[in-house]
C-alpha cells in the first residue's frame, strides 16, 4: 500500500497540471478510488471529485485534498523534479511544479482511503474524500460546492484537511486550535499615465514613477496605520509596465496580497490601500483613476476547538505524544473556510516536511528552509507521507465512531463551554 502511495507521489510531482486543469491528476485518484471500491464521482465543479464509502450508520465525515500545481520553475535538483510547461490563463507558456506539496496530500489520502477500505470493522459511518481544484486561485472548493457538493452528495458532520510545509521536522504534525490563518484578498491594480518618448518626459505621464511612489507608500499602511499588535501583510508581489527603454508606458500595473485576520482590519487595510493608490495618481496628474480590482477574497481557516482538543488525543496515541506539536496561526490562504461556512466543523492541521536534521541545522543558524511555494520547496517526502496517512486514519477513525448525534453534541459541549 505504501510503496504504491509513494509512486503515485513521484507520478503526481513529474506531472504536474495548473489550477482548473487538473484532468490527469483528477482521473488518477478516481482511478485509484474506483479500485478501492469507493463510489466516485468526477467533474464536480469543474475537474473535482468526490469518492464515497458508506460503512453503516454513522456520522459522514469529509476528507480533502487538493489537486493543483502552481507557476513555479522547479530547481529541486530531485531526480522527479517537474520539466512539465503549461499555458497560463493569459497564454503565456509557465513552467508547472507542485511546490505546494498538493502531490503529497493526493499520495495520502489514497493511502488512507486504502487503509480505510481494508479496515471497515475499525469504523462505521460515511466515508466521503473529495479532491477539489483550483486551490492556489480560490475557486475550486466554491466551485464544487456551486455544484451541488452538498446537495448531491451526504453534507459531512465534520470536515478534515491537512497541509505540509517546511516549518516542522516530518513525523511531526502541528495543531492550530480556534484562528488558524489569515483572510486573503488578492488586488490587481492599474495605474494609468501618458505615454511618450523616453528623452521627452515632458510630454508624458510616467506610470512606473507612479508605481513607484504608490508601492512605497503602501509600505505605510502596516507601519503607521495599523494598530501595532494587529496582525497585517500587504505584499506587492508583481509590477508589470512597459515595453522597452526609451519608451514611457501607458499603464503600470501591481499584483498585490493582504493578509489580515480581523474583519475591522481587513477593511482599515483594503480601504487604505484604494485611498493612497487614487491619491498618488491623483498627486502626479494622471489622466484616470486607477482600477482597483478585487479579485479573489479568503476568510480565514477557524479550527472548531472541540474538534482539535478530541483529535489530539487520537494523534497523540497514533503518531506519539512528542510528536503532536500546537503550532502558530500562520499568514497563508485557504478555500477550506469555504467549506467551514456551510456550518460544517472543520479541522485543518499541519503536517511536518522538512527533513530533521535540516531543519536543526538551519534553525541553529537562524535561517528558515525554502517554504511552500519555492521553487526549492521540496519535502522529505518519505517520512512526511508514512505520517500523512498514519495521521489521517487515526483522525477518520476517531470520528467515524459511534453517531451522527453524539458527534456533534460532542462537539457543541466544548463550544458552548466557558
Ligand atoms: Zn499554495
Ligand atoms: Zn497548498
Amino acid at each position: 500500500m505504501y510503496s504504491r502511495s509513494y509512486a503515485l507521489y513521484v507520478d503526481l510531482h513529474e506531472n504536474p497540471e495548473l489550477s482548473s486543469h487538473e484532468m490527469q491528476t483528477a482521473a488518477k485518484l478516481a482511478s485509484r478510488f474506483l479500485d478501492l471500491g469507493y463510489d466516485v464521482t468526477e467533474h464536480v465543479g469543474g475537474t473535482g471529485i468526490v469518492a464515497i464509502m458508506k460503512n453503516g450508520a454513522g456520522p459522514t465525515v469529509m476528507l480533502r485534498t487538493e489537486l493543483d500545481a502552481l507557476p513555479v520553475e522547479e530547481k529541486t535538483g530531485l531526480p522527479y523534479a517537474s520539466k512539465v510547461q503549461a499555458k497560463d490563463p493569459a497564454g503565456h507558456d509557465v513552467p508547472v511544479m507542485h511546490a505546494c506539496g498538493h502531490d503529497l496530500h493526493m499520495a495520502a489520502i489514497v493511502g488512507t482511503a486504502a487503509i480505510m477500505a481494508g479496515s471497515k470493522n475499525s469504523w462505521h459511518g460515511t466515508l466521503m474524500l473529495i479532491g477539489q481544484p483550483a486551490e492556489e486561485t480560490i475557486a475550486g472548493a466554491k466551485g464544487m460546492i456551486d455544484d451541488g457538493l452538498f446537495q448531491r452528495f451526504p453534507k459531512p458532520d465534520v470536515a478534515v484537511a491537512l497541509h505540509v510545509d517546511n516549518l516542522r521536522a516530518a513525523g511531526d504534525v502541528g495543531i492550530t486550535p480556534g484562528v488558524y490563518n489569515t483572510n486573503a484578498d488578492g488586488l490587481r491594480i492599474t495605474i494609468y499615465g501618458k505615454g511618450g518618448h523616453g528623452a521627452m518626459p515632458q510630454t508624458a505621464i510616467d506610470p512606473i514613477v507612479i508605481a513607484a511612489r504608490t508601492i512605497l507608500a503602501l509600505q505605510t499602511i502596516t507601519s503607521r496605520e495599523v494598530k501595532p499588535g494587529d496582525m497585517a501583510v500587504v505584499t506587492v508581489g508583481y509590477i508589470q509596465a512597459g515595453t522597452k527603454n526609451n519608451i514611457i508606458p501607458d499603464h503600470a500595473e501591481l499584483g498585490l496580497t493582504v493578509r489580515t485576520n480581523k474583519a475591522d482590519v481587513r477593511k482599515q487595510v483594503l480601504s487604505a490601500i484604494t485611498r493612497i493608490t487614487k491619491a498618488e495618481a491623483e498627486a502626479a496628474g494622471a489622466p484616470r483613476e486607477p482600477l482597483i480590482e478585487h479579485l479573489e477574497g479568503t476568510d480565514l481557516v477557524y479550527n472548531d476547538p472541540a474538534l482539535a482538543q478530541r483529535l489530539r488525543g487520537a494523534l497523540e496515541v497514533s503518531l506519539g505524544k512528542d510528536h503532536v506539536k500546537t503550532a502558530e496561526p500562520i499568514a497563508a490562504s485557504e478555500d477550506f473556510s469555504f467549506f467551514t461556512a456551510q456550518g460544517i466543523p472543520g479541522f485543518y492541521f499541519s503536517l511536518g516536511g522538512a527533513d530533521p536534521e535540516k531543519l536543526a541545522q538551519a534553525t541553529a543558524e537562524g535561517r528558515m528552509l525554502p517554504s511552500n511555494h519555492s521553487p526549492l520547496f521540496a519535502p522529505d517526502a518519505d517520512p512526511a507521507l508514512h505520517t500523512a496517512i498514519a495521521a489521517e486514519v487515526a483522525v477518520l477513525r476517531n470520528l467515524l465512531n459511534g453517531s451522527a448525534e453524539e458527534l456533534r453534541k460532542n462537539i457543541a459541549a466544548v463550544q458552548n463551554a466557558p
